[in-house]
């Protein structure tokens, strides 16, 4: 039994993602703040990024938490080692990248723990890491301590990706091209069409290290002690209940940029600062279009939402990833685009983007329906259009969509056009189209704000968490 009076430790694991990082610095804050110990483990091309973002040197001193710290949180920071140089370009290299994470870097992974281990002998410690690293249950093993596991995206996602036998039996997994039918047989999910599964569980990417990585996360998922969710129990309670019946699963959202105070750094890119120009426009007159910070496109999208854009005569904040398309980078925008829009708006590379949403005069968003963009647009109450690219956003937008109504879906099928394009703009930006989606998107905002109260659905799950935690820390 450990002795109750050494301090528990967390060391925390986040993917090396923007959407996965985000939610496990407001993690950390939030454990902090409840007395626990912090290790936060970045990678070290991570730390790079988020230095030069920064414009600082790239140097092993600079402390991302200092601020924390100072402010009395007991928040430790590490980097560890990923093989590659600091250069290589972990995106368009995908499949190399995870092929060495699943190979050689859980052996990395066991001597660095190892070694805090050996160091933090005056504390309890145990794990978080981003249920996507499939080598945690192991190694938690291995060194006898707690593993738990954090998911960052919505518990419809994880029900699936847990019932991905089910889905097998009956032949939607892996997913035939073309199939488009009605699921009602998931425990906990009433219906969910095929078109709305994840991305990699199509049969043309079982191959692809995207499905292979998140099989195993899935299947590896269900050796966790405790599973913590960015979600909310009253969004997602019928799937959280029943997920709850075969693993402890705490819905413990929104864990959000937008609701932590304490300055962390965490951009991967300098962010353009568009206050002042929001400023001159009218209430909710912009729109901001975001596609995220992993998903990849295509010229052809760019130019048709562009076109689209122009045609619609909305304001808009538009940002443009310098790795928002695969390939031919440069140019990608229709040739005087620029010019055409003038003052109506802004190209950025970059941006706070809840500074950016939470400003009156948003009024909607152009969105891929990533997680954390997701709940971000409901605690501001920006009603959405979803263009969903790839991993878990097409399942996103069914609960935009279908199940909560606070967005509409910008296109079925594979090729957008320009017209349909300023047309669903022009709809939910002035048209009555998004009086319903306001009305909803409210109601849901105010769910969101009232589960992080102090007697709130989350807060009361993150105690829970933290009791059960403790017991079998201490047992
Ligand atoms: N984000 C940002 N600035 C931008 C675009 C995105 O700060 O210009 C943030 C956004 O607030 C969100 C995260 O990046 O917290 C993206 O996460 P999400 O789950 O929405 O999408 P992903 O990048 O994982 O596809």
């Amino acid at each position: 039994m450990a002795n109750t009076q050494l301090k528990p430790h967390a060391i925390l694991f986040p993917l090396p993602y923007q959407g996965h990082i985000n939610p496990f610095v407001n993690l950390a804050i939030k454990l902090a703040s409840k007395g626990f110990t912090i290790t936060f483990v970045h990678f070290e091309f991570v730390h790079r990024m988020l230095s030069e973002s920064q414009h600082t040197n790239t140097n092993n001193e600079i402390d991302f938490f200092s601020e924390a710290r100072n402010s009395g949180l007991d928040i430790r920071y590490t980097t560890i080692d990923d093989g590659f140089p600091l250069e290589f370009n972990r995106l368009n290299n995908f499949d190399e990248f995870w092929t060495s994470l699943l190979q050689d870097f859980p052996a990395r992974v066991d001597e660095f723990i190892g070694k805090i281990l050996q160091s933090e002998q005056s504390m309890v410690s145990f794990l978080i890491a981003d249920t996507f690293f499939s080598w945690s249950p192991k190694i938690a093993k291995k060194y006898n301590i707690v593993n738990v596991s954090f998911f960052t995206q919505p518990a419809l996602v994880y029900s699936i990706g847990y019932h991905l036998d089910i889905l097998r039996e009956n032949g939607h997994y892996p997913l035939k091209e073309n199939v488009v039918e009605e699921i009602n047989y998931i425990p906990g999910v009433k219906s969910i069409n095929t078109k709305e599964l994840m991305h990699y569980l199509k049969e043309g990417e079982v191959e692809t290290l995207k499905h292979i990585v998140s099989k195993r996360a899935f299947q590896e998922g269900k050796n966790a002690d405790f599973v913590l969710d960015n979600t909310v129990q009253e969004l997602e309670s019928e799937t959280l209940d029943y997920l709850n019946k075969k693993q402890p699963i705490y819905a413990i959202g929104p864990i959000s940029n937008f609701l932590t105070k304490i300055i962390v750094t965490k951009s991967f890119w300098s962010e353009s600062d568009c206050t002042k120009w929001l400023e001159s426009k009218p209430l909710n007159s912009v729109l901001y279009v975001s596609f995220g910070s992993l998903a990849q496109t295509n010229k052809h999208v760019i130019q048709e939402i562009a076109h689209g854009l122009l045609l619609s005569q909305v304001n808009f904040i538009w940002v443009v990833r310098e790795n928002i398309v695969k390939s031919n980078g440069i140019n990608i925008l229709p040739d005087g685009f620029k010019d055409e829009i003038g003052d109506k708006g802004l190209i950025i590379p970059w941006c706070d983007q809840t500074l950016v949403l939470s400003n009156p005069a948003v009024g909607g968003f152009l969105t891929h329906c990533g997680w954390n963009s997701t709940i971000e647009s409901i605690l501001c109450s920006t009603p959405m259009i979803c263009y969903p690219i790839e991993f878990d956003q097409p399942t996103n937008k069914k609960l935009v969509v279908e199940d909560w109504k606070i967005g509409t879906n910008l296109h079925d099928g594979d090729l957008i056009h320009r017209d349909e394009v300023a047309e669903k703009i022009r709809n939910l930006m002035t048209g009555t189209g998004s009086l319903g989606f306001k009305q909803e998107i409210e109601k849901l905002k105010n769910v969101l704000h009232k589960a992080i109260e102090k007697d709130g659905s989350s807060e009361k799950n993150f105690d829970k968490f933290v009791e059960d935690l403790k017991a079998k820390i201490y047992a």
